[in-house]
């Protein structure tokens, strides 16, 4: 297969089109010039691909490949005997392999194919949308809905395709990804070649992508309307990810005025900040951890270097995007061993999978109404428990002579420690009988959850230390989803109620001695650092990037002065009497660290 879409090609002057800006909400600071490639597809991602005479063949082969694929999938849902099946399925499927079985639909395919010269993809995504925009027009509402069962059969196919192999995306030097929403594993996926730039028209500021995005330091910005109606792969555009902005084919005036900034920021080179390794303090003596959210041990190598003391946060199904299925024990014991020996005395706190329902392909079918309440993280585990005990015992054996720590996701009260913890007595009983040498990892639970925060009391004697989400706990308390970028304004992280909350969780641990460590992106993310110091955080895990700037921004501030914010906002009585507040202060006392325009976007 060669190239990207063949619309990529320059725009000649005489079709030149004009020069549009679309205000979008800036999620990962910096500036990118490129040329868009655009992403289809939710499982697996795609994009549109020219193929020669000479692949047609293959190219149908793959696609009927993919159709048999999925249609053993179906029977095997259908007939498991693992899983427990809702008594409407066997019905859905059966509709589902209806319409796999359509010829008329699949000879439609075969001809984009052969006759448009593209890729399987595409081709089922130019056949499926336009039924399901003839079923999208009938009256009926029972024959309307099935625009659902073809939309799941087209994204099964899709995955089919994929065969378990990675995305092959000729992405260039200067490609900047389009998207509806970006998922993570596609990001991981892309590997090596990173994108110039993200653009979705979906997405929060704490969705996994954007954390991502961050983390490699890519420009990123979203809430772009039916953006992948206005674009097409190949077309100019600029991306201001500090004012979230985008400029749609620029006039030479403009890419003139953003060039300069666009190579600067290229150029920014985060390894290089000086007295990088002192430890963070504030003006008046007090020293806070500084810890990395870290999957990837070359990026906790730089957050070391950056003044990091230990791994806050690993991510462990980052494992399981990169291969794109679960890892095995012995893949698991060298990831994980690997990180501990980087991180030394400091250690690290593995999480558990914290894994949705839908990113299990042979689930799909099972589509959650809201995935965020359903089957996730620890109740994924503990739902099917065999690969919760793969990883714990890979957890016990890498964490012999190894600092390496458990944080268990999602945990929503006592039972669901108590049932892990009886499951690692169990397994590394079995692994001592079978002279395998294992550790004795601490317990820890994310605080992500409203109940866990009601318990706080109960699970401090339960569990050895905290994480708190922040990103999740915000979603949870105020009932908006991270991910939705038309619930944004609803995702208040200055909420009296979340406020609230953390307060209860530091005061908690104050006075029960067991350590929280914040990690979520408040943790990160400069503006929020003085509100969380005045609530009493001592330990902060962030991406690597954002070490530096939260660093100058403890070293600026003094615990005291931090102190008086909070007196100051504790009695508001909404968040934008809070929001106020804090943007006074930090203009009358610290415009040195939060410059008008630097604090222009900082607030989520
Ligand atoms: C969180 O919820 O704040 C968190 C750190 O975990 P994640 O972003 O992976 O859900
Ligand atoms: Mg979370």
């Amino acid at each position: 297969m060669e190239a990207i879409d063949t619309t990529a090609k320059p725009a000649a002057a005489f079709d030149k089109k004009p020069e549009i800006r679309l205000k979008a909400r800036a999620v990962s600071r910096g500036v990118a010039i490129g040329k868009i490639v655009c992403l289809y597809g939710s499982n697996r991602q795609f994009y549109r691909v020219h193929i020669e005479y000479s692949e047609i063949e293959r190219e149908l082969r793959r696609l009927r490949a993919g159709i048999t694929l999925a249609k053993r999938q179906l029977t095997h849902i259908v007939s498991s005997k693992h899983r427990p099946i809702p008594d409407s399925s066997p019905g859905i499927f059966d509709a589902h392999r209806m319409l796999l079985a359509d010829s008329s639909m699949l000879s439609e395919i075969e001809s984009e194919i052969s006759e448009q010269k593209v890729n399987a993809e595409w081709a089922i995504k130019l056949v499926t949308d336009k039924y399901i925009a003839k079923y999208k027009a009938i009256p009926d509402e029972h024959l309307r809905d099935r625009y659902i069962d073809l939309e799941d059969v087209s994204e099964r196919i899709l995955t089919s395709l994929g065969g378990g192999g990675r995305l092959q995306i000729p992405l260039g030097d200067d490609s900047i990804i389009a998207a509806r929403e970006l998922k993570p594993s596609t990001l991981v996926e892309l590997g090596e070649k990173t994108p110039r730039a993200v653009l979705t028209e979906n997405g929060g500021w704490t969705s996994h992508s954007f954390i991502l995005a961050r983390e490699l330091n890519l420009p990123a910005v979203t809430g772009l309307k039916n953006l992948l109606r206005r674009v097409k792969t190949g077309d100019d555009v600029i991306v201001d990810g500090y004012n979230g902005l985008i400029i749609l084919n620029p006039e030479k005036e403009t890419f003139r005025k953003y060039a300069i900034p666009a190579a600067q920021f290229k150029e920014v080179n985060f390894d290089n900040i000086e007295d990088s390794d002192k430890p963070a303090k504030t003006l008046d003596g007090h020293e806070i951890r500084i810890l990395a959210n870290s999957d990837v041990p070359s990026n906790y190598r730089r957050a070391k270097r950056l003044g990091a003391k230990g791994v806050g946060l690993y991510r462990s199904e980052f494992l399981f995007n990169q291969s794109r299925g679960f890892p095995s024990e012995n893949e698991q014991i060298e990831a994980y061993r690997k990180i501990a020996d980087l991180a030394g005395n400091d250690g690290v706190k593995i999480r558990t999978f914290d894994l949705g329902a839908e990113q299990l392909l042979d689930q799909n079918a099972n589509r959650e109404k809201n995935p965020a309440l359903g089957l996730r993280a620890i109740r994924l585990g503990l739902t099917y428990k065999n690969q919760l005990k793969i990883q714990l015992r890979a957890l016990l054996r890498a964490s012999f002579q190894r600092h390496i720590d458990i944080v268990l996701p999602m945990i929503s009260g006592l039972s669901e420690i108590r049932e892990i913890k009886a499951i690692l007595k169990k397994e590394s009983d079995q692994l001592a009988a079978r002279g395998k040498e294992v550790g004795n990892p601490l317990i820890g639970a994310m605080i992500e959850v409203p109940a866990a925060v009601l318990m706080i009391k109960e699970l401090a004697e339960e569990t050895d230390f905290f994480c708190l989400g922040t990103n999740d706990l915000v979603q949870y308390i105020l009932a908006a989803d991270r991910d939705n970028e038309t619930v944004a304004d609803w995702f208040r992280t200055l909420h009296p109620a979340v406020l609230r909350a953390i307060r209860s969780v530091l005061n908690t641990s104050r006075e029960t001695g067991k350590r929280v460590i914040v990690c979520g992106e408040m943790a990160g993310s400069p503006y929020y650092i003085p509100i969380l110091l005045g609530l009493g955080a001592t330990e902060l895990s962030m991406n690597a990037h954002s070490i530096p700037r939260v660093k100058r921004i403890i070293s600026g501030i003094a615990l005291e002065e931090t102190h008086q914010l909070l007196l100051n906002i504790e009695p508001c009585r909404t968040v934008e009497e809070v929001e106020n507040i804090v943007d006074l202060h930090f203009r009358k006392h610290w415009t040195h660290l939060f410059p008008a325009d630097f604090l222009r976007g900082l607030r989520r």
